[in-house]
């Protein structure tokens, strides 16, 4: 069957999914950027005329005889968006193949619809691949491994090169007994599908699959990770099992910066580390998969940062008051450490700015970071003032704190020497809103932990009464950086990880200007 290099350029595969032939060869030539295994989806080209064109136009480019491209054209209950019957299908391979395409993939479903002979005469000359897909669902353990042996068997009596089995697996443990089915064979490729198990999709190589899949642009299954992100922030395609892995929990979790912020000190480093984000909604398949993966910390991000804290082993002196972890690290026989790096955060971004102690702080808002922030400023002998939307919150918080609760409506008579908003108002989207209107902005120093825009409208209404401002970016690249350390044991590089957070933010800026 399979021989040592069965894809031979590289093993994460770029998927041109495109509507037109012009488009599809736009994304052909992003894709040679990162790879040369490219998967083109004749299925989503919007015609004849369409493939018909791409098609002629692959077999006049010599110079793609070095791309292992590969050609799929998936039906429709495969998950694809062909239309044709499966005779259509198997013509269109061959005309893949006779225009240099070097791969086919063909389902399960053809070709056990056809008798040898008959698939050999469309798809004889290419190398083949047997994939089968499932989107309902993992299968039960006995019924997958009866899907391996019954594609092994095909690919053994039918000579194809290689089996691709994609499912739906709504939990890390599912994935992993899916990429299971991949381990020690050099010809299984393992895809396991959804959100769940995004970041196994970039672990997929490093965990015995044989190829990974990664949409140049529009997904073509869910979970699926961009190309250009798989290869430049994950490194996926080096990662090895000596590749130390450390992550951010939350749900939702796509937004998250910290993937850019820990990945970026790794690089600067030259650590062989990758920081994965893992959307969880069940707390206990996360806690299961970590010995499986290796994984030695992670951040913790909403709804999971008190959850979490029954899980520990163990916790630093701030978090058990604060009542919250946004940092684990995982440490020898699996046992769970936590720790608040929001603490450090806070006080690394009003370091030199204002003098805590004695002073008069107001902090909009009453949930998990402003506990973080009202613990924090406290014991640095500030004097705490809380004004939240449910004023029994504000007061709980204060009584914690032995600071004070305060009404909306006392605010324009009260002065404060800091003034925090610990409230998700002015975030993005809701860029023009703020917590307070100038009125109540009555402060020396105005701090706003929301990073999403860096200079959020509260911000602006405090500079235009001419008070100093510090940004939730500062919190944010100071909360990370103590993870990092935590983890590492090194000295963070400081500079390497705020310019390629600066840098995603002012990406993020200009996409949303045009
Ligand atoms: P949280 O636990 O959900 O608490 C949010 C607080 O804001 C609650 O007191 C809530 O009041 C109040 N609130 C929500 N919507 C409001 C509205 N429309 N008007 C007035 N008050 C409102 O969230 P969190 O974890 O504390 O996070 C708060 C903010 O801090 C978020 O924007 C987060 O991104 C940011 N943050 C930044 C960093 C950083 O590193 N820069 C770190 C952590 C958090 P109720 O209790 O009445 O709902």
């Amino acid at each position: 069957m399979a021989d040592e290099h069965l894809f031979r350029a590289d093993r994460v595969c770029g998927v041109v999914a495109a509507r037109t032939a012009a488009e599809a060869w736009r994304q052909i030539r992003e894709a040679l950027r990162y790879t040369a295994t490219i998967e083109l989806r004749l299925d989503w080209l919007t015609g004849a005329g369409e493939r018909r064109k791409l098609l002629g136009s692959l077999k006049k480019h010599r110079r793609n005889r070095q791309v292992s491209f590969i050609a799929t054209c998936r039906r429709q209950n495969a998950g694809g968006k062909f239309h044709g019957s499966m005779s259509d299908q198997l013509s269109l391979l061959r005309s893949a193949i006779a225009a240099g395409c070097p791969w086919v993939d063909v389902e399960m479903e053809t070709v056990e619809s056809f008798p040898a002979f008959a698939l050999d005469l469309y798809t004889a000359r290419a190398r083949r691949i047997l994939s089968f897909h499932d989107f309902r669902g993992m299968p039960h353990a006995a019924e997958l491994a009866g899907i391996v042996r019954r594609m092994e068997n095909l690919c053994a009596n039918r000579g194809f090169d290689a089996l691709k089995i994609a499912v739906t697996c709504n939990s890390l443990g599912k994935g992993l007994q899916l990429l299971e089915t991949a381990r020690e064979k050099r010809n299984v490729i393992a895809v396991p599908m959804g959100e769940t198990c995004a970041p196994l999709r970039i672990l997929a190589l490093r965990e015995g699959s044989a190829l990974s899949y990664a949409p140049v642009e529009e997904a073509t299954a869910p979970g699926q990770i961009r190309l250009a992100e798989l290869c430049r922030l994950y490194r996926s395609g080096r990662l090895t099992s000596a590749t130390c892995v450390y992550g951010v929990i939350g749900n939702p979790i796509v937004h998250s910066l910290s993937p850019i912020l820990h990945n970026a000190g790794f690089r600067a480093r030259k650590i062989d580390a990758v920081y994965l984000p893992f959307r969880v909604a069940d707390l206990s398949d996360f806690l299961g998969a970590i010995p499986r993966l290796r994984i030695g910390g992670f951040s913790v991000t909403l709804p999971h940062k008190q959850k979490l804290l029954r899980f520990l082993d163990g916790c630093d002196s701030l978090a058990k008051p604060i009542g919250a972890v946004n940092t684990v690290a995982v440490r020898a026989n699996e046992k769970l450490f936590g720790y608040n790096t929001d603490s450090l955060g806070v006080l690394r971004a009003l370091q030199g700015k204002l003098e805590l102690r004695g002073h008069r702080v107001l902090i909009l808002g009453a949930g998990g970071a402003a506990r973080a922030v009202a613990f924090t400023l406290a014991r640095e002998g500030a004097r705490i003032f809380i004004c939240s939307r449910t004023l029994s919150r504000s007061r709980r918080l204060a009584r914690d704190v032995h600071g004070q609760a305060l009404k909306r409506g006392t605010l324009r008579r009260g002065s404060f020497d800091l003034i925090v908003n610990a409230t998700p108002v002015g975030m993005h989207p809701r860029e023009n809103e703020s917590p307070i209107g100038p009125p109540e902005i009555n402060c020396a120093l105005a701090f706003d932990l929301i990073y999403r825009p860096p200079r959020t409208k509260f911000l602006r209404l405090a500079a235009s009464k001419g008070i100093r401002t510090v940004s939730g970016v500062e919190m944010f690249l100071a909360q990370g950086i103590a993870q990092w350390e935590i983890w590492t044991g090194l000295r963070a590089p400081v500079n390497a990880m705020r310019s390629a957070v600066l840098a995603a933010l002012r990406g993020e800026k200009s996409e949303l200007s045009k």
